[in-house]
């Protein structure tokens, strides 16, 4: 990961915490060749493993609220659990679920033509959270797939789940495309005239879509001139 110190640990891409703890409950019927995979294991340092657990957590509680479907419940509640093998946990007064409600906000739900259909309770989410994890995952999928690491100097930009490119990338032809039953799966498309350079979508628990953009430095630099 950081690629200066020695591996001594297998790190999880995407992260183990996404997957349940006590074994899959549900399978996807959609693709139940990969619903007991867990991921890629990939080498990493103890500091780099350990260095996103909270964010990785964190992440894992709020998205799989937005899934409707009973992976995505059993990841929840397993999440939200207090952990009693935890002292810490137990003397806590608050709760990660009242954490959770704290975070709700009342949003207004428009359509596409701007009209006002009525109010939903929101969820505000950390977003540079979001980004720490979705580059990790980003930088693990690509040592995956092509065994090199995406330089230091290279840029990421994350966008939430813009309607407008989904589509376009979705159809587009690629072999880095992986499905992890109903709590993760990913596809990256690269350029042919920097491999680095690539634009990939997450998605988390068949309901959240993140788009990565990896830049190259230079080109980065020309983009935020224009
Ligand atoms: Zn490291």
């Amino acid at each position: 990961m950081c690629g200066t110190n020695q591996a001594e640990s297998w790190d999880h891409v995407p992260p183990k915490t996404l997957f349940p703890k006590s074994g899959v409950e549900h399978l996807s019927l959609s693709s139940p060749q990969m619903a007991n995979s867990r991921g890629y294991k990939l080498p990493a340092c103890r500091t780099c493993n350990e260095l996103l657990k909270l964010d990785e957590e964190y992440i894992r509680d709020r998205f799989s609220i937005a899934g409707s479907h009973d992976s995505a419940r059993q990841i929840f509640k397993e999440g939200t659990r207090p952990s009693y093998t935890r002292l810490r946990e137990r003397l806590k007064k608050v709760t990660k679920l009242d954490l959770i409600l704290r975070d709700l906000v009342p949003i207004t739900v428009t359509s596409k033509e701007g009209l006002v259909l009525g109010t939903a309770e929101g969820i505000k989410i950390d977003s540079q959270r979001v980004e720490r994890v979705s580059i990790k995952i980003i930088k693990g999928l690509y040592y995956q797939n092509i065994g090199e690491r995406i330089p230091d100097s290279y840029k990421f930009q994350i966008y939430w789940n813009p309607p407008n490119w989904l589509p376009d990338i979705l159809e587009k032809k690629t072999n880095w495309v992986g499905r992890f039953g109903d709590f993760f799966a990913y596809k990256g498309i690269t350029t042919n005239s920097d491999k680095f350079v690539s634009i990939w979508w997450l998605s988390f628990y068949r309901s959240l879509g993140i788009i990565v953009v990896v830049l190259n430095p230079e080109l980065a630099i020309e983009l935020s001139k224009e």
